[in-house]
Protein backbone atom coordinates (compact mmCIF):
# COMPACT_ATOMS: atom_id res chain seq x y z
CA UNK A 1 0.00 0.00 0.00
CA UNK A 2 1.33 3.19 -1.22
CA UNK A 3 2.25 6.12 1.87
CA UNK A 4 2.68 9.85 1.82
CA UNK A 5 6.03 10.88 1.82
CA UNK A 6 5.95 12.48 5.08
CA UNK A 7 6.01 8.50 6.15
CA UNK A 8 9.49 8.49 5.19
CA UNK A 9 11.76 7.54 8.18
CA UNK A 10 14.86 8.17 9.75
CA UNK A 11 15.98 4.88 9.16
CA UNK A 12 15.10 5.14 5.37
CA UNK A 13 16.40 8.87 5.01
CA UNK A 14 19.27 8.18 6.37
CA UNK A 15 20.35 4.37 4.11
CA UNK A 16 19.59 6.85 1.09
CA UNK A 17 23.03 7.24 -0.97
CA UNK A 18 21.76 7.43 -4.22
CA UNK A 19 18.86 8.99 -5.77
CA UNK A 20 18.13 8.20 -9.39
CA UNK A 21 14.95 10.45 -10.86
CA UNK A 22 12.39 10.90 -13.85
CA UNK A 23 12.75 14.56 -15.58
CA UNK A 24 9.22 15.03 -17.15
CA UNK A 25 6.19 15.26 -15.15
CA UNK A 26 8.58 14.92 -11.75
CA UNK A 27 11.42 17.47 -12.18
CA UNK A 28 8.97 19.71 -14.63
CA UNK A 29 6.49 19.48 -17.04
CA UNK A 30 8.86 19.36 -20.26
CA UNK A 31 10.37 21.93 -21.42
CA UNK A 32 14.71 23.04 -20.01
CA UNK A 33 13.61 24.74 -17.40
CA UNK A 34 13.89 23.56 -13.69
CA UNK A 35 12.02 25.98 -11.06
CA UNK A 36 14.34 26.97 -8.12
CA UNK A 37 13.25 25.16 -5.71
CA UNK A 38 14.04 21.38 -7.72
CA UNK A 39 17.42 23.50 -8.21
CA UNK A 40 17.84 24.39 -4.48
CA UNK A 41 16.52 20.44 -3.12
CA UNK A 42 19.61 19.47 -5.35
CA UNK A 43 22.04 21.39 -3.69
CA UNK A 44 20.60 20.48 -0.58
CA UNK A 45 21.16 16.92 -1.24
CA UNK A 46 24.74 17.12 -2.54
CA UNK A 47 25.45 19.23 0.94
CA UNK A 48 23.82 15.62 2.87
CA UNK A 49 26.47 13.90 0.79
CA UNK A 50 23.63 12.20 -1.20
CA UNK A 51 24.45 11.83 -5.42
CA UNK A 52 21.97 12.36 -7.69
CA UNK A 53 21.19 11.48 -10.64
CA UNK A 54 18.73 11.50 -14.06
CA UNK A 55 16.54 8.19 -15.62
CA UNK A 56 14.62 10.01 -18.23
CA UNK A 57 13.36 8.83 -21.64
CA UNK A 58 15.30 12.48 -23.46
CA UNK A 59 17.80 11.84 -25.22
CA UNK A 60 22.06 11.61 -23.63
CA UNK A 61 23.09 14.93 -24.65
CA UNK A 62 19.79 16.56 -23.09
CA UNK A 63 20.95 14.95 -19.84
CA UNK A 64 24.45 15.38 -19.97
CA UNK A 65 23.81 19.06 -20.23
CA UNK A 66 21.03 19.26 -17.45
CA UNK A 67 23.72 17.32 -15.13
CA UNK A 68 26.08 19.81 -15.95
CA UNK A 69 24.10 22.60 -15.61
CA UNK A 70 22.75 21.35 -12.13
CA UNK A 71 26.23 19.79 -11.36
CA UNK A 72 24.99 16.25 -9.75
CA UNK A 73 27.35 13.72 -10.21
CA UNK A 74 25.31 9.93 -10.69
CA UNK A 75 24.42 8.09 -13.39
CA UNK A 76 22.79 9.08 -16.51
CA UNK A 77 20.41 7.42 -17.78
CA UNK A 78 18.77 8.12 -21.08
CA UNK A 79 16.16 7.21 -23.50
CA UNK A 80 14.56 4.91 -21.05
CA UNK A 81 17.29 2.79 -19.91
CA UNK A 82 18.81 2.28 -23.35
CA UNK A 83 21.61 4.74 -22.82
CA UNK A 84 23.75 5.44 -20.26
CA UNK A 85 26.76 6.80 -18.55
CA UNK A 86 28.29 6.61 -15.13
CA UNK A 87 28.45 10.18 -14.41
CA UNK A 88 28.33 13.44 -16.57
CA UNK A 89 31.88 13.49 -16.96
CA UNK A 90 32.49 9.87 -18.24
CA UNK A 91 31.72 7.88 -21.50
CA UNK A 92 28.89 5.73 -22.55
CA UNK A 93 28.33 2.09 -21.57
CA UNK A 94 28.03 -0.29 -23.80
CA UNK A 95 24.84 -2.01 -22.67
CA UNK A 96 24.53 -3.82 -25.96
CA UNK A 97 21.06 -2.76 -27.54
CA UNK A 98 19.68 -2.65 -30.53
CA UNK A 99 17.70 0.18 -32.94
CA UNK A 100 16.97 -1.97 -35.78
CA UNK A 101 13.48 -3.73 -34.05
CA UNK A 102 12.24 -0.31 -33.52
CA UNK A 103 12.93 0.47 -36.82
CA UNK A 104 10.93 -1.96 -38.35
CA UNK A 105 8.49 -1.48 -35.73
CA UNK A 106 8.14 2.05 -36.82
CA UNK A 107 7.93 0.95 -40.54
CA UNK A 108 5.18 -1.03 -40.11
CA UNK A 109 3.00 1.87 -37.94
CA UNK A 110 3.93 4.25 -41.21
CA UNK A 111 2.49 1.47 -43.79
CA UNK A 112 -0.67 0.15 -41.82
CA UNK A 113 -1.63 3.81 -40.59
CA UNK A 114 -0.20 5.96 -43.31
CA UNK A 115 -0.10 9.65 -42.67
CA UNK A 116 -1.13 9.70 -38.70
CA UNK A 117 2.47 8.89 -37.59
CA UNK A 118 4.68 11.61 -36.76
CA UNK A 119 8.08 11.30 -36.19
CA UNK A 120 9.72 13.45 -33.55
CA UNK A 121 12.89 15.17 -34.62
CA UNK A 122 14.67 14.46 -32.03
CA UNK A 123 15.07 10.86 -33.27
CA UNK A 124 18.10 11.93 -34.85
CA UNK A 125 19.32 12.36 -31.56
CA UNK A 126 18.48 9.32 -30.71
CA UNK A 127 20.53 6.15 -30.54
CA UNK A 128 18.05 3.43 -29.62
CA UNK A 129 14.42 4.18 -29.11
CA UNK A 130 12.44 5.97 -31.38
CA UNK A 131 9.62 8.56 -31.14
CA UNK A 132 6.27 9.39 -32.53
CA UNK A 133 3.32 10.37 -32.05
CA UNK A 134 0.26 8.69 -33.67
CA UNK A 135 -2.88 10.61 -33.83
CA UNK A 136 -6.40 8.60 -33.64
CA UNK A 137 -5.40 5.37 -33.43
CA UNK A 138 -5.93 3.34 -30.25
CA UNK A 139 -3.03 1.81 -28.25
CA UNK A 140 -4.15 -1.35 -28.23
CA UNK A 141 -4.01 -1.15 -32.37
CA UNK A 142 -0.64 0.36 -32.00
CA UNK A 143 0.78 -2.92 -29.55
CA UNK A 144 -0.59 -5.63 -32.54
CA UNK A 145 0.56 -3.56 -35.11
CA UNK A 146 4.20 -3.59 -33.68
CA UNK A 147 4.39 -6.91 -32.32
CA UNK A 148 7.44 -7.56 -30.51
CA UNK A 149 8.90 -4.37 -29.77
CA UNK A 150 8.23 -2.63 -26.77
CA UNK A 151 5.74 0.77 -26.91
CA UNK A 152 5.82 2.78 -24.06
CA UNK A 153 3.65 6.14 -23.65
CA UNK A 154 5.07 8.71 -21.30
CA UNK A 155 2.32 10.50 -21.64
CA UNK A 156 4.95 13.16 -23.57
CA UNK A 157 5.30 10.60 -26.33
CA UNK A 158 5.28 7.49 -27.46
CA UNK A 159 8.75 5.48 -27.37
CA UNK A 160 9.47 2.38 -29.51
CA UNK A 161 12.55 -0.16 -28.47
CA UNK A 162 13.62 -3.11 -28.81
CA UNK A 163 11.83 -5.50 -26.07
CA UNK A 164 13.41 -5.88 -22.85
CA UNK A 165 15.31 -2.53 -22.24
CA UNK A 166 14.06 -0.60 -19.41
CA UNK A 167 15.25 2.05 -16.72
CA UNK A 168 15.20 -0.09 -13.62
CA UNK A 169 17.39 -3.36 -15.13
CA UNK A 170 19.86 -0.32 -16.78
CA UNK A 171 20.31 0.94 -13.12
CA UNK A 172 20.85 -2.15 -11.58
CA UNK A 173 23.81 -3.08 -14.18
CA UNK A 174 24.96 0.42 -13.45
CA UNK A 175 25.18 -0.16 -10.13
CA UNK A 176 27.78 -2.72 -10.32
CA UNK A 177 29.79 -0.71 -12.93
CA UNK A 178 30.07 2.44 -10.59
CA UNK A 179 33.54 2.89 -9.02
CA UNK A 180 33.81 3.33 -5.53
CA UNK A 181 32.38 1.40 -2.25
CA UNK A 182 29.49 -0.76 -4.04
CA UNK A 183 25.55 0.62 -3.81
CA UNK A 184 22.94 -1.68 -3.01
CA UNK A 185 19.77 -1.16 -4.52
CA UNK A 186 18.10 -0.38 -1.22
CA UNK A 187 20.29 2.32 -1.08
CA UNK A 188 18.70 3.81 -4.22
CA UNK A 189 15.64 6.03 -3.99
CA UNK A 190 14.29 6.21 -7.23
CA UNK A 191 11.45 8.85 -8.44
CA UNK A 192 9.12 9.19 -11.11
CA UNK A 193 5.71 9.43 -12.69
CA UNK A 194 4.80 7.38 -15.26
CA UNK A 195 4.68 3.96 -16.45
CA UNK A 196 7.87 4.70 -18.13
CA UNK A 197 9.16 4.22 -14.24
CA UNK A 198 7.24 1.47 -13.51
CA UNK A 199 10.25 -1.08 -13.72
CA UNK A 200 12.29 1.15 -11.05
CA UNK A 201 9.45 0.93 -8.90
CA UNK A 202 9.52 -2.50 -9.30
CA UNK A 203 13.10 -3.50 -9.20
CA UNK A 204 13.76 -1.11 -6.22
CA UNK A 205 12.34 -1.26 -2.50
CA UNK A 206 12.19 2.41 -1.86
CA UNK A 207 10.30 4.43 -4.13
CA UNK A 208 8.40 7.60 -4.99
CA UNK A 209 5.29 8.59 -7.08
CA UNK A 210 5.07 12.20 -8.40
CA UNK A 211 1.37 11.81 -9.17
CA UNK A 212 0.60 12.80 -12.77
CA UNK A 213 -2.68 14.39 -13.51
CA UNK A 214 -2.72 13.58 -16.92
CA UNK A 215 -2.43 9.72 -16.87
CA UNK A 216 -4.96 7.36 -17.28
CA UNK A 217 -6.82 5.96 -13.91
CA UNK A 218 -5.53 2.36 -14.91
CA UNK A 219 -2.26 3.28 -14.93
CA UNK A 220 -2.69 5.92 -11.73
CA UNK A 221 -3.70 2.25 -10.60
CA UNK A 222 -0.65 -0.13 -11.24
CA UNK A 223 2.10 3.15 -10.58
CA UNK A 224 0.29 3.24 -6.90
CA UNK A 225 0.55 -0.70 -6.64
CA UNK A 226 4.11 -0.67 -7.18
CA UNK A 227 5.61 2.71 -5.58
CA UNK A 228 6.24 2.69 -2.11
CA UNK A 229 5.75 6.85 -1.30
CA UNK A 230 3.80 9.28 -3.02
CA UNK A 231 4.42 12.78 -2.97
CA UNK A 232 1.37 15.52 -2.12
CA UNK A 233 2.42 17.72 -5.10
CA UNK A 234 3.15 17.56 -8.46
CA UNK A 235 5.82 18.00 -11.01
CA UNK A 236 9.52 19.88 -9.42
CA UNK A 237 7.33 20.94 -5.86
CA UNK A 238 6.77 17.04 -5.32
CA UNK A 239 10.07 16.63 -5.64
CA UNK A 240 11.61 19.33 -4.10
CA UNK A 241 8.72 18.35 -0.95
CA UNK A 242 9.93 14.72 -0.72
CA UNK A 243 13.34 15.89 -0.58
CA UNK A 244 12.99 18.43 2.00
CA UNK A 245 11.15 15.07 4.25
CA UNK A 246 14.87 13.22 3.34
CA UNK A 247 16.87 16.12 4.33
CA UNK A 248 14.98 16.88 7.79
CA UNK A 249 14.39 13.42 8.70
CA UNK A 250 18.10 12.41 8.54
CA UNK A 251 18.81 15.20 11.29
MG1 LIG B 1 8.04 11.20 -16.49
Amino acid sequence: MIQPYTRITRKTALSIKLIMTDVDGTLNNGGDELSPAVANAMQNLKEHGITVGLVSGRTDPMLVAMARSLDIGGPLIAENGAVARITYKSGLVDLGYSRQPAVEALARLKAKYAGRITEREDNTERLIDIVCRADGVDMKDLRKCVGDVQLLDSTYILHLMQKGIEKGTTLKRLLELMDGPKIRPDEVLVVGDSMTDLSLFKLFTQSVLIPNPDLPEIDKKTLRKSARYISEHGAGEGFAEVVLRIINARI
